[in-house]
């Protein structure tokens, strides 16, 4: 996947996206101006004392894409291949998800380009202290809330949040969303990503008349947003013949036993290797006949060179800018129904919403209420971004983002332009 992240700029797709929405939409040009592009952009030097001893300089990056809504709101990111122009990228799909929803947010993202995967979490520990530290002057729970994103987790934000209430003076759960229940979490923060992308499927399952019992799925990416998905999927009675991680892949033409590939990933700490199961390339994956494809991964790998090969009739995009534009005009040739990410991948930002509100009230919600919400929340804006695909003949990436970008330019255009 890294060649063609390279090959293909997040950013580049992020804006190519928003214009062909504000195309559609006749958008104002002064609004456009206004909405566009990234508010605040602040890289951060994170010098860490590793176990050795030495120190090692990464550098973070923290951006707020907009606030005209709310504070900023996303996830923090660590992974090799972080750049600026990626968070820039996530930062304003950020924005225009929060606004999809309907949550009174704007969009931000934050990562460090670092290895997670070879550091200790002491290393880990006092680099996200670091880190904490340089973005502290811009964070809050009223400026801009941070969560988790591909390998940051729970754990992370807990040190987030210590970092941060150690230097206001008294503790302030509300900086960031993702954390342990016993720290002011929210129940059904964990799987809200994978049970919102699980809704939008059947209510895309219910819009083209086919029946998620007996389906086939395949899902690339076994992490938090994908093994939940594959989990939910296959509690539905769809065959999940195929899931990867970044160190292979596993099929089955019967179909995979999820929760005991949850239990083998878990002890091993990869999906290879799996009783029951033949290896599988990436792009074999992508290329196996199926009704649903959960791509829960990172941006960009479905491409230009690959999208010809896919086929499914369902793509449901748990991860963020898994399809590049090349890629979906190749899928919509097809018919390929696609949901895009800022609406199915929307539920882990809305449930961290919810557990904002909780913490601000200091009163806390049931797991029941909870998924009711989120229920409610996510039918309403798949209902909302079906009409506008029916109404102006557009895809669903494009509806999504009419919906998300008219809501933003709403709010500027009563707000006015500062001065
Ligand atoms: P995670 O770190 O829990 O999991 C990422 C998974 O992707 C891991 O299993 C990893 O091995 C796999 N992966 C990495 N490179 C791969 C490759 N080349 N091929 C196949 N698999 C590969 O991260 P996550 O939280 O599940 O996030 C996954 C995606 O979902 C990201 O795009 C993220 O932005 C998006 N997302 C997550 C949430 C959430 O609440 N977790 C919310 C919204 C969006």
């Amino acid at each position: 996947m890294s060649t063609t992240r390279v090959a293909d700029n997040a950013y580049t797709v992020a804006l190519e996206n928003f214009d062909t929405a504000a195309n559609v939409m006749e958008l104002n040009k002064d609004i456009r101006e206004v909405i566009k592009y990234p508010e605040r952009i602040l890289t951060v030097s994170v010098p860490v004392r590793m176990d050795d001893g030495h120190i090692h300089h990464f550098e973070g990056h923290r951006v707020q894409h907009s606030t005209a809504r709310g504070p900023a709101k996303g996830g923090i990111r660590y992974h090799p291949q972080v750049t600026l122009d990626e968070i820039k990228a996530l930062a304003s799909w950020m924005t225009w998800k929060c606004a999809v929803m309907n949550i009174p947010f704007g969009g931000g993202k934050g990562g460090i380009t670092c290895d997670p995967k070879n550091m200790s979490q002491g290393e880990l520990e006092r680099m996200t202290r670091r880190y904490t530290s340089g973005i502290l002057p811009i964070i809050g729970p009223e400026k801009d809330i941070p969560a988790p994103d591909v390998y940051t987790n729970s754990q992370t934000m807990s040190w987030i949040m210590d970092t941060y209430s150690m230097t206001k003076g008294y503790t302030v759960p509300g900086v960031v969303t993702g954390k342990p229940i016993p720290l002011g979490g929210s129940l059904g923060r964990n799987d809200a990503t994978a049970l919102g992308a699980f809704y939008t499927i059947e209510h895309a399952c219910e819009h083209l008349k086919i029946q998620l019992k007996g389906s086939t799925s395949v899902v690339q990416g076994f992490g938090n947003a994908g093994s939940y998905t594959a989990d939910l999927l296959s509690k539905a009675e769809s065959k999940v013949l195929a899931v990867n991680d970044s160190t292979g892949g596993v099929y089955n033409k019967n179909g995979l036993d999820i929760p005991a590939l949850i239990l083998h990933k878990e002890k091993t700490g990869k999906v290879a290797g799996f009783k029951g199961a033949e290896p599988i390339t990436s792009d074999q994956l992508l290329a196996l006949e199926c009704d649903i494809l959960v791509p829960a991964a990172l941006e960009n790998s479905i491409h230009a060179d690959n999208a010809a090969a896919v086929k499914t009739k369902i793509i449901a995009e748990a991860a963020n800018g898994p399809i590049t534009p090349a890629a979906d005009k190749i899928l919509e040739a097809k018919g390929i129904f696609v949901i895009p990410d800022i609406l199915c991948n929307a539920a882990g930002v809305t449930v961290s919403y919810f557990e904002w509100v909780q913490d601000e009230q200091h009163l806390f919600w049931d797991a029941q209420d909870i998924n009711k919400r989120l229920e409610r929340i996510m039918k309403a804006s798949f209902t909302d971004t079906l009409k506008l695909r029916l109404d102006h003949k557009v895809s669903m990436r494009i509806a999504a983002t009419m919906l998300g970008v008219g809501r933003v330019a709403e709010a500027v255009k009563l707000r006015g332009v500062y001065p």
